[in-house]
C-alpha cells in the first residue's frame, strides 16, 4: 500500500510559550495554515508571575497569560496539538517533517523553534562528579555505551519516555523513574516492554558511587543498583531536534540557536525565537522575537507555496 503524505502546513511552530504564541498570532493573521506543538504547562511562563511586561499593570499569573494567548492565536486560525516533537527531517522537495510523540508526522514549508530552555540536573550531591561516569543528560548521545547494562531514566515528559524506549533496545533492564508521566497514550503504550519497568510517583534522593555511579536511593528508601542514569527533563531537547537539520548553535556552549535579525537560522525556512536564542530570559524578548519569527516564516512559506503552485 502506498504511504500517505503527511498533512502539509505552511508553518509549524514548536513551543506554546510566549515566543511560540506570538509567532502563531502573527503567522496565522497572514491567513496561512499554522500548527503549534507543545504543552503550555511546560512553558517557563506557566510557573511565573509577571509584573514587568509593558501595558500589563500589577502581577499577572503566567498560566492565565498563556491560556489567553492560545485563545487569541486560535481565533486567528492557528491549530494546536498538545504533543512534543520527537524527530525532525528535511525532504528534498523543500519541506520539513516533524514527528510527534504519538508517531504522527506533519510537514511544513517553514519551522519556528520556540522550545525555551530546559533546566538540567537533579541538584543532588555528587551529581556533577558523576557526569560521564554513569550519569548522562542525553540518551541519543550516550545510549550506545550501555549495551546489556542496567539503566534508569528520570523525567516526566516525552524526552524521558522516548529515552526509555530507545534504551530498551540496547540495555538489559530499563527503569523509568517519574513523578507524574505526562506523555501521549501512544508513547505510554510503547513503554509496555518486557525489559522496561516504570516507577510512578518516585523521586531520587541520593546518588551512590565515587568514581562511577553504583546505585541510586529513592525517597521511599529503595536502592537500585545501576550502570547508568539518564536525566531527561521535559520534552525532547531542541538541540537534538535541530542538530539533525544542520542548524548552527552558539560556538561556545552549544546551548543557543544562532539567528539573524529576521530570527532566521542558517538553514532556509527554519527560524527560532525566545529563550532558545539566548539571554535575557524574559517574556518581552520572547514575544518580540516571536513576532519577527512569525512574520519571517509566513513570508517564506507564502513564497514557497506560490513557487510550488507555479510548477
Ligand atoms: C519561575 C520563573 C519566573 C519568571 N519570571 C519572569 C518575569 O517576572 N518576567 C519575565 O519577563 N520573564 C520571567 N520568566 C522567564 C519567562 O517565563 C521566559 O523568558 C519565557 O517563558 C520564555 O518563553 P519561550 O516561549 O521562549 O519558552 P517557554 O515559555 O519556556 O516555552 C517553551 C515551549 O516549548 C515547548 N517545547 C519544548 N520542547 C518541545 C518539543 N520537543 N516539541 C514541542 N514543543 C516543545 C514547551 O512545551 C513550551 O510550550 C520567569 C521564568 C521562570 C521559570
Amino acid at each position: 500500500m502506498a504511504k500517505k503524505d503527511p498533512p502539509l502546513y505552511d508553518v509549524i511552530i514548536l513551543g506554546t510559550g510566549p515566543a511560540g504564541l506570538q509567532a502563531a498570532i502573527h503567522a496565522a493573521r497572514k491567513k496561512i495554515e499554522v500548527l503549534v506543538l507543545g504543552r503550555p504547562r511546560s512553558s517557563s511562563l506557566y510557573r511565573a508571575h509577571i509584573e514587568n511586561y509593558c501595558c500589563i499593570p500589577g502581577v499577572k499569573a503566567g498560566e492565565e497569560l498563556l491560556l489567553t494567548g492560545i485563545k487569541q492565536a486560535e481565533g486567528f486560525g492557528a491549530k494546536f496539538l498538545q504533543e512534543d516533537a520527537v524527530a525532525t527531517a528535511a525532504s528534498p522537495g523543500g519541506t520539513y517533517q516533524i514527528t510527534t510523540e504519538s508517531g504522527e508526522t506533519y510537514s511544513a514549508y517553514a519551522l519556528i523553534i520556540a522550545t525555551g530552555i530546559t533546566r538540567h540536573g537533579l541538584g543532588l550531591r555528587g551529581e556533577k562528579d558523576l557526569i560521564g561516569k554513569g550519569i548522562s543528560y542525553c540518551v541519543d548521545c550516550d545510549a550506545n555505551f550501555y549495551h546489556d547494562a542496567r539503566v534508569a531514566v528520570v523525567g516526566d515528559g516525552s524526552a524521558a519516555a522516548h529515552g526509555a524506549v530507545t534504551l530498551s533496545k540496547i540495555a538489559r533492564q530499563v527503569t523509568l523513574i517519574t513523578r507524574h508521566l505526562k506523555v501521549s497514550p501512544a508513547l505510554e503504550a510503547e513503554l509496555n516492554r518486557e525489559n522496561v519497568s516504570i516507577l510512578k510517583g518516585a523521586t531520587i534522593k541520593e546518588l551512590r558511587g565515587t568514581n562511577r555511579l553504583d546505585s541510586i536511593v529513592l525517597r521511599d528508601g529503595t536502592e537500585l543498583q545501576l550502570d547508568g542514569l539518564f536525566v531527561e527533563g521535559g520534552a525532547k531537547g531542541a538541540m537534538e531536534l535541530v542538530a539533525f537539520l544542520g542548524v548552527k548553535l552558539d560556538p561556545e556552549k552549544f546551548t543557543y540557536i544562532l539567528t539573524d535579525r529576521k530570527q532566521a537560522t542558517n538553514i532556509p525556512g527554519i527560524y527560532a525565537a525566545g529563550d532558545i536564542c539566548g539571554r535575557p530570559f524574559q517574556m518581552a524578548k520572547a514575544v518580540g522575537e516571536g513576532c519577527i519569527a512569525g512574520l519571517s516564516a509566513s513570508s517564506f512559506a507564502l513564497k514557497k507555496r506560490s513557487e510550488e503552485t507555479a510548477k
